[in-house]
């Protein structure tokens, strides 16, 4: 499916001949606008604390609502992933992180209202040194801390996590 095929009017001039240009974009034959798809920023975070236990959420909302997840979500204009996902944390655990170490990034498809929305999803390890107190919020509606041992990756249930659960290599020395 073109990542654009919901769109179908110009969005500068309305016009219903907005056709596909080429396999990212799609072109208006009335007024010449090329809009181009490209992936929104998302972060999430692997949360570790000094017991080797991983902090996890459960999905308030779809998609894959109550299924456990990450910390994290979509980065907000003018913001840098890095603040993006500290805010993500505070935002759904109530937690600040200090220090952040990137990992990987995972292509990613995230079905929202009906529409496929393409993400590049960049991950985070950060490492949490004594006792916190974690409060569930926002698109969360648990939070708590699993240890490594018992996590199993089709316990979340969105795409990407999981593949990013199951590439975690630290993970698996950490068990
Ligand atoms: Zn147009």
């Amino acid at each position: 499916m073109h990542p654009l095929e919901k769109f179908e009017y110009c969005p500068r001039c309305g016009s219903k001949h907005f056709v596909v240009h080429n396999e990212k974009s799609k072109l208006c034959e009335n007024c010449g606008f090329v809009y181009y798809a490209n992936p929104c920023s998302a972060t999430a975070a692997f949360i570790i604390n000094e017991k080797n236990e991983l902090l996890v959420v459960k999905r308030a909302k779809e998609p894959a609502k109550g299924t456990l997840d990450l910390p994290g979500g979509f980065c907000d204009m003018y913001e840098t992933a890095e603040e993006g996902i500290r805010r993500e944390i505070k935002e759904e655990t109530d937690i600040d992180v200090k220090d952040i170490e990137y990992l990987f990034s995972i292509p990613n498809i995230y079905r929202y209202s009906g529409i496929d929305i393409h993400t590049l999803d960049m991950f985070y390890l950060c490492r949490i040194k004594g006792d916190v107190e974690i409060h569930a919020a926002d698109d969360a509606s648990e939070c708590f801390w699993l240890p490594i041992s018992e996590i199993h990756s089709e316990q979340f249930g969105l795409r990407s996590i999981r593949q990013a659960i199951y590439q975690a290599d630290f993970l698996k020395n950490l068990k």
